[in-house]
């Protein structure tokens, strides 16, 4: 038996108004006056001025704001790399990524990708990354991917949507200030939030479970239940659910996540559907697996007046579904998680064929 032994996020601050202390963190960590930090921030936040006032640059530091839009590519975060090379003396002290999952895990590629050679491309898969990273620190302004506890960073290559999973990947340092959640749209709230509930349901129901994934993951999916069932404060909803983000991601380091993942890494790469809401249209039509959390999350939806996109599949081609089901068949570990060593004899592609049909 071999035991994974996994690096944790080193530091992390957690207060409503803890972004106040970015300062006095970096500081420290600065290695001199060439050595810039930079910021990576969703341009979201372009003209807000709560966020953009607690960053004071120093030096040769700068912001670069980006758009999450679209998920993150291999071809950005190298684009990203040459652009920082060309216009920096030496290497960064420090990236600083302020965002969502897409701008953790671009900040994540950024740092990584400055020490090692060649394409990000190269390096999605497990364990392929050579030098450590930049010093990296993550901020998460929405709360459910757990991408700023986790050990990998999700990119679209030219051939697959994969992550960098490595020990050089994860956060030096994470701020979790619930109250950069203010601002964020219901739907998107949700989404993302699901994408937590969605953690926790494939791990603690996959066969990959055992007791460090399921105390956080049990974790998780009650701060879920809590804040999407039950009524409280906005301050307490935000608070609650950036932890369960924590604990979800927490959950799936020890363990792994399932079908719902596996097919709507398809959707996201064939059809652009972004993570979240590509997670709950999946997960909609998989009652045979997860019956008792599909009500649930069923309620969830009624209780926030969420409706789901409908036919979204209803006219693509057939290389498209064929595209789509090569993506999730790929995912070997999902699928084993969720259904076993054999699932190769159990799952078709008939049959997912049909479920990507219905959605
Ligand atoms: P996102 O980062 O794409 O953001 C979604 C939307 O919310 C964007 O329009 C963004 O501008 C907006 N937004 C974010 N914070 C806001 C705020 N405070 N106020 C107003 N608007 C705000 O969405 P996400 O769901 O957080 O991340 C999805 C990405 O995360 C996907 O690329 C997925 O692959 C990745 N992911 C990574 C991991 C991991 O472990 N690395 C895990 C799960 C998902
Ligand atoms: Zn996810």
């Amino acid at each position: 038996m071999n035991f994974k032994n996994f690096p944790l996020v080193s530091k992390v601050v957690f207060g409503r108004g803890s972004l106040g202390q970015l300062s006095e963190i970096l500081e420290p960590k600065r290695k001199n006056e060439k050595a810039p930090f930079i910021y990576l921030i969703d341009d979201v936040f372009e003209k807000n001025h709560n966020i953009l006032s607690n960053i004071s640059l120093s030096y040769d530091d700068y912001i670069i704001f980006i758009s999450s839009e679209f998920e993150p590519k291999t071809s950005q975060v190298d684009d990203l790399v040459e652009n920082i090379i060309l216009k920096t003396k030496s290497l960064p002290s420090g990236i600083i990524g302020i965002g969502g999952g897409t701008l953790m895990d671009l900040s994540k590629a950024v740092s990584l990708m400055l020490t090692n050679n060649g394409s990000s491309e190269d390096y999605q898969g497990w364990d392929l990354i050579k030098n450590p990273a930049v010093y990296h620190v993550g901020i998460p302004t929405i709360s459910g991917t757990g991408a700023e506890v986790s050990r990998t960073t999700v990119l679209n290559g030219s051939k697959m949507k994969l992550g960098i999973n490595s020990d050089f990947t994860p956060f030096d340092q994470v701020i979790l200030d619930p109250e950069l959640t203010n601002g964020v749209s219901k739907d998107q709230w949700f989404y993302t939030g699901m994408d937590c509930f969605i953690h926790c349901v494939e791990s603690l129901n996959g066969n990959f479970i055992n007791t460090f994934s399921k105390s956080y993951g049990e974790m998780a999916y009650e701060l879920c239940k809590d804040v999407f069932i039950n009524d409280m404060t906005v301050s307490e909803m935000q608070n609650k659910l950036m932890m369960a983000s924590w604990h979800g991601g927490m959950s799936i380091a020890f363990s792994q996540v399932g079908i719902v993942h596996a097919l709507s890494y398809g959707l996201s790469y064939v059809l652009g559907i972004k993570h979240g809401l590509g997670n709950c249209i999946v997960f909609n039509q998989l009652d045979k697996f997860y019956f008792d959390d599909i009500r649930l999350f069923r309620k969830m939806m009624k209780k926030h007046d969420i409706i789901l996109p409908v036919e979204i599949c209803k006219n693509i081609s057939q290389e498209q579904l064929d595209e789509m089901i090569d993506i999730s068949f790929k995912l070997d570990l999902l699928w084993e998680n969720a259904i076993g060593d054999n699932w190769r004899n159990l799952i078709t592609r008939d049959y997912v064929k049909s479920l990507y049909k219905k959605m």
